[in-house]
């Protein structure tokens, strides 16, 4: 088990100063093994941090994850999901999105394939573009088993599954 501020000695050096929102978000994701809002993020640290409010909250996570120390996903439902991003390779994994119901489900199956795969993507695009690849995210984004089952789908999924039937037949 990490101790607590193990994130601390391994963004040493990343970030200028520590301001209270920083490490009070980064500590409470830390903690968490789920996918939190930025409201109920807000709403778990404002017993603690009265004057935080929510737009520092959204503030700070957008620069959290824009540094790499979180993850963001992005839902339908239009409120992103933040979590904390380990270093540790046990936990290395990506997100399979329901766009209906807003499931999100942690894979960490196939990274053996993945790494051969995403290896050889990232150093053709260093090379392209020179640029420095440090980190990815992988998100696919679909119908879970239970919505799948359900007639009535939304208008967003009708069209993710228009444009996935376009690719298949284009790729063909
Ligand atoms: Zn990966
Ligand atoms: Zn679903
Ligand atoms: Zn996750």
């Amino acid at each position: 088990m990490p101790g607590p501020h193990n994130w601390r000695h391994r963004f040493k050096g990343h970030v200028s100063r520590w301001t209270v929102p920083r490490e009070a978000i980064l500590e409470f994701l830390s903690k968490s093994s789920k996918h939190m809002s930025a409201k109920e993020i807000h709403a778990s640290l404002c017993k603690s941090y009265p004057r935080m409010g929510l737009t520092t909250i959204y503030r700070t996570l957008e620069l959290l994850a824009r540094m790499g120390f979180i993850t963001k996903l992005t839902l339908g439902d239009g409120q992103s999901r933040y979590e904390f991003k380990s270093s540790e390779k046990e936990k290395h994994h990506h997100h399979l999105i329901c766009t209906e119901c807003g499931k999100i489900i942690n894979y960490s199956e196939f990274l053996d394939e993945e790494l051969k795969l995403v290896r050889k993507t990232e150093e053709r695009l260093a090379k392209k573009y020179d640029f420095k690849i440090l980190d990815h995210n992988i998100e696919f984004l679909g119908i879970c088993e239970k919505c799948n089952k359900s007639k009535n789908i939304t208008k967003r999924t009708e069209e993710l599954k228009k444009k996935s039937k376009e690719r298949v037949e284009n790729a063909k």
